[in-house]
């Protein structure tokens, strides 16, 4: 029989939290041992402390789970982090250097030059630098692998494709993103209802680094940034879940329509290969329809954790111009993460 890690979930009560409960149900690999969030939930039940939010019922078997601290020990073999970013920063730190591997979601380490910044699609290649950050940071058997930002992988999803193929050499994004994106309670009703918010704090930064950093080289302990121009706009637009992206490349080499269609349709990776139990079977699927990927319809393709192309065309200003969509807390953060720790064990990183 295969071994079951036996996982802590950092941020347990909140948005992306309860999608790693709920994702994590039935996983053949991981079991949930331990849940902690903030000192409002600690010492609670986890029934007492989390008013679950996702459809269906709290799982029964987290209703007695005490809450506890994010902070070691916690009685599991690895944890994955769903904390705010001012409180990943250290918390993140502390379970690394007590011995766990940290599966996060949080931004607070991902532009750290010894921290995998992970897609297992895209840059399966950059988990060698966990050897570098362990031996920087003096870490024994601990370790932070990051996932990116909720909209920066799916884009970066549908650029990789096409950045393999053709070389992508500028690229910009203009993103309408899902209020869960905020957590919860998120964007206040009264600001959201009739209305697009034409800022999110960080996120245009977030994305622009990330993209580069995750199609970028492995180099001696760090990555080398992609050689490409990235200018990134975000919105927050009211839709509950499922972050769309417009995007317009220019390529490095000559590509028709139907070259640019099929490099995104066929696109297969690592995960794939390697049958993953949380890997899509089409990372990217490429959608005709002239009215589509749209959040509603599209966010849920299997199982959120695919990433809809649409709209491919011609532009008159770049070369070619795509809507990608991809579902915030699951293919942008509990997926993500899940589906990291899945590569790790496959690569005998988590053991
Ligand atoms: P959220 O709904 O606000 O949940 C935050 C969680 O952190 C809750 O479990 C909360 O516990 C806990 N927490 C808050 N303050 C704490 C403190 N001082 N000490 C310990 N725990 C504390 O936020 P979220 O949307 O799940 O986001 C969590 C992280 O994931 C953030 O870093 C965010 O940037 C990232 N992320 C979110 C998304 C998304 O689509 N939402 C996507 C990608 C990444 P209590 O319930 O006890 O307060």
């Amino acid at each position: 029989m295969t071994k079951k890690f036996r996982v802590g979930i950092l941020g347990a009560t909140g948005v992306v939290g309860q999608r790693f409960i709920q994702l994590l149900q039935g996983h053949p690999q991981f079991e949930i041992a331990a849940l902690a969030a903030s000192d409002r939930s600690q010492g609670k039940t986890y029934a007492e402390a989390c008013k679950w939010r996702l459809p269906g019922d709290m799982p029964e078997a987290m209703k007695q789970i005490v809450v506890e601290p994010p902070a070691p020990p916690l009685d599991c073999d690895f944890v994955f982090s769903s904390l705010p970013t001012g409180i990943a920063t250290d918390a993140e730190i502390r379970f690394a250097r007590a011995g766990y591997p940290v599966i996060s979601n949080s931004s607070s380490h991902r532009m750290g030059p010894d921290i995998p910044l992970l897609i297992p699609e895209v840059n399966p290649d950059h988990i060698a630098l966990i050897d570098a950050q362990q031996k920087n940071r003096e870490y024994d058997r601990g370790y932070i692998v990051t996932n990116p930002n909720c909209s920066a992988i799916a884009v970066v999803l549908a650029l990789a494709p096409l950045h393999a193929r053709f070389g992508v050499s500028s690229c910009v994004i203009t993103t309408m993103q899902a209020l869960s994106g905020a957590g919860y309670p998120g964007v206040a009703s009264l600001d959201a209802t009739d209305n697009v918010i034409p800022f999110i704090g960080g996120e245009e930064e977030k994305i622009e680094a990330e993209t580069l950093k995750l199609l970028g080289t492995v180099g001696d302990g760090f990555i080398y940034d992609a050689a490409m121009a990235v200018s990134a706009q975000c919105n927050r637009v009211n839709v509950t879940d499922g972050h769309l992206a417009s995007i317009r490349v220019k390529l490095s080499q000559p590509a028709s329509l139907d070259q640019v269609k099929e490099t995104l349709a066929s696109f297969k990776a690592v995960p794939q290969e390697l049958k993953l139990h949380s890997a899509p079977a089409r990372p990217v699927i490429v959608r005709d329809e002239i009215d589509r990927p749209q959040p509603r319809l599209d966010r849920d393709a299997e199982n959120g954790m695919s990433v809809t192309v649409g709209r491919i065309m011609p532009d008159n200003v770049l070369d070619f111009r795509f809507v990608a969509l991809g579902h915030n807390t699951i293919r942008g953060a509990a997926g993500a993460a899940i589906l990291n720790a899945e590569l790790l064990v496959a690569k005998n990183r988590l053991f």
